[in-house]
């Protein structure tokens, strides 16, 4: 640096291979810095579908297939229309109904169930007749 300094304008002409040097060292940071950022991204996106599978995971076994009371979700949600209408047998109601208790999901959709049900059995004369225009003209077809 020092020996060919020009005193006119205190500028002296870079050695050779500073601007590349430069340019490298420069283009270099730029990739550290954007690998930092693309890495801190990926451990961003890992951290995000890790939280995701585990909790879709903790979800899936903790609402849709618990065997609770020595039965699972799904065999409830099969066995429940069958307990509902008083066709189970007692060791399955049994099993359901500590199922129930301890698994909200099943809980809900028996209550759910149970509604429909009620619903079902108190108005099953009357609402098609005045709620569906077909049902009307089906039962004037039929007399
Ligand atoms: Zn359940």
């Amino acid at each position: 640096m020092a020996k060919d300094i020009n005193p006119s304008d205190g500028w002296s002409p870079c050695p050779k291979g500073t601007l590349t040097g430069l340019a490298a060292t420069l283009k270099r940071r730029e990739q550290i810095q954007r690998l930092q950022r693309i890495s801190s991204l990926v451990a961003l996106l890992l951290v995000a579908i890790a939280a995701g599978t585990w909790f879709s995971n903790r979800y899936s076994d903790g609402s849709m297939e618990s065997n609770y009371g020595g039965i699972t979700c799904s065999e409830v949600q099969k066995s429940l229309p069958e307990m509902m209408s008083g066709t189970a047998d007692e060791s399955l109601v049994t099993r359901i109904n500590a199922h129930l208790v301890r698994c909200p999901h099943c809980a809900e959709m028996a209550r759910r169930m149970k509604e429909h049900e009620v619903h079902a059995a108190a108005g099953p004369s009357i609402k098609p007749l005045n709620g569906d225009p077909r049902a009307v003209l089906l039962a004037a077809h039929v007399k």
